[in-house]
């Protein structure tokens, strides 16, 4: 089933929360400052989703349309599609739509329980087919939860077992979990949550090795979230004052788990070191190649920022600026036809489309490398004012008003207001979370690194260069 945005906020506006903002309990969530941007977000991947027919396949499972986001991927035609979902929702929204990561959960869920259970003889594949069946019939938004707080990183996790989500106790009935995971990407503003390990994890480390699917009716569960120098403009208010007012930047929280009992129907993986293994790099490589798809998009959002503050500014015939652009434009496609390239050369694994190891980890890393440096331009381009700015609100004070307005106008092609959101829209890309969520999403570059030292074929390219040197050895 397709729903609206409207039936998705009046569906999360039934659920009670523990949320937590600045120090304080929040009653209505759902309309919080700090929250709405990411329910905005949420709710635009649903109006995107009926907008667009092609961004909507029937599913097996309940014969009806559902969101890509809500889809096991079998083809290298549905990861494309769904890659082009997302470009357009960060060019559309300048944020995250917080369904990737529960995307990603569920595609890499379902090859991992089909495996586990032809090794094992269980069910938690059929288990999962019947959960995913409700999401894909209910169209919840799922957020996927992976990040552990770690605590002193030279440790390995079974000393120290509280910085690690783990099983406290097992019933008859289900496990109780504690633990917290953090930076996590609109939890709140979700239906559903799947909690994955952080890590691949030792023998004698099982107990951290779960999977499992947070619903609004677990109790003991409670949000805590960023305070950045944004969320304190989101609070300030204003009409543009924070740059994109309608859906934010990177809207994060700690998710903490206070001994938080899970029903064996949502447990998928439980104390296998072999599928949380299998879980845990499917995951990484279908959001890093989904996140190269997602940073086109945000540069896209950049680039149109970028000539607007040109034209704003009465620049757009300079060709050293024109230039930036086209260097701007090069990184959005570059970073896109590598997410392209892996979904086009990935791979089956138990049915389930997967994107190519090294493509999606090399997408992972161009990524945050061209996103500095379309940031770099962009700042460049805008000078120093999206830092410097007055407000909208000394626009909007009548005593000063006048003055700002005369003083900041640029190209008669634009009034000081129009300019002042250009540039408001331009800090907020410069100095909100986007950067380091660029950086660290997916995990931080050294992982991807990893991936691309551990799998790449030297030896080849070795080889390639000794014969045609005419190196013997
Ligand atoms: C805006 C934003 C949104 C995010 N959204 C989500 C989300 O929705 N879900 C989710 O699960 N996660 C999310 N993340 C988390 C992201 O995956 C992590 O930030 C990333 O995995 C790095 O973890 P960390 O931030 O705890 O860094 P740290 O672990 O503190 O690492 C800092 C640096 O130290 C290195 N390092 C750490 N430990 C070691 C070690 N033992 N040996 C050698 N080097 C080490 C790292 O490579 C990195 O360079 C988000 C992050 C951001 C910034």
């Amino acid at each position: 089933m397709l729903i609206s945005g409207k039936d998705y906020i009046e569906r999360l506006s039934s659920y009670k929360r523990d949320v937590f903002v600045k120090g304080v309990k929040v009653r209505d969530f759902v309309n919080h400052p700090n929250i709405k941007p990411a329910v905005n977000s949420i709710a635009f991947t649903y109006d995107l989703a009926k907008e667009k027919e092609e961004y909507s396949p029937l599913s097996d499972l309940v014969g009806e349309k559902v969101n890509r986001l809500n889809y096991i991927n079998s083809s290298p035609e549905d990861l494309i599609a769904r890659l082009d979902f997302q470009r357009e929702l960060s060019m559309r929204t300048g944020t995250c739509n917080y369904r990737c990561p529960g995307a990603d959960a569920m595609c890499s869920l379902y090859p991992a329980t089909k495996e586990l259970d032809e090794r094992l003889g269980t069910d938690y594949h059929k288990k999962f087919l019947r959960f995913l069946k409700e999401i894909q019939a209910k169209d919840y938004a799922c957020t996927g939860a992976l990040t552990d707080t770690k605590g002193d990183r030279s440790k390995r996790p079974k000393d120290s077992r509280d910085m690690y989500v783990h099983v406290v106790e097992k019933t008859d009935d289900g496990i109780v979990v504690s633990g917290a995971k953090i930076h996590q990407s609109g939890a709140f503003a979700a239906d559903i949550n799947f909690v994955l390990p952080t890590q691949t994890f030792k023998e004698g480390e099982e107990e951290f090795a779960i999977a499992f699917a947070v619903t609004p009716k677990d109790e003991g569960v409670k949000y805590v979230l960023q305070n950045t120098g944004f969320q304190a403009k989101l609070r300030e208010g204003g009409e543009f004052e924070p740059g994109n007012p309608k859906y934010g930047d990177r809207l994060t929280c700690t998710v903490i788990f206070d001994n938080v009992f899970i029903p064996w129907e949502r447990v998928f993986i439980f104390e296998d070191l072999k599928a949380e293994r299998k879980a845990l790099t499917n995951f990484a490589n279908s959001h890093r190649c989904a996140g190269a798809a997602c940073k086109a998009g945000f540069i896209d959002s950049m680039i149109g920022a970028a000539s607007l503050m040109l034209k704003a500014n009465g620049l757009e015939k300079v060709p050293a600026l024109r230039q930036k652009l086209g260097e701007m434009v090069g990184v959005s496609e570059a970073a896109y036809g590598i997410a392209i390239g892996a979904a086009t050369k990935g791979f089956d694994d138990f049915g389930a489309r997967q994107p190519n190891v090294l493509m999606a980890n090399a997408g992972k890393i161009i990524g945050v490398e061209g996103f500095n440096k379309v940031i770099m331009h962009l700042a460049d381009i805008a000078g120093g004012i999206p830092v410097t700015a007055p407000s909208e609100f000394d626009l909007k004070n009548p005593e000063i008003g006048a003055l700002v307005e005369k003083y900041l106008q640029a190209s008669p092609n634009f009034n000081t207001e129009e300019r002042l959101k250009i540039i408001k829209f331009i800090e907020f890309w410069a100095t909100s979370s986007h950067l380091l969520g660029g950086i660290h999403g997916g995990g931080s570059p050294a992982a991807a690194i990893i991936f691309l030292q551990m799998l790449a074929d030297i030896n080849s390219k070795e080889g390639a260069v000794k014969e045609t040197l005419g190196l013997k050895k």
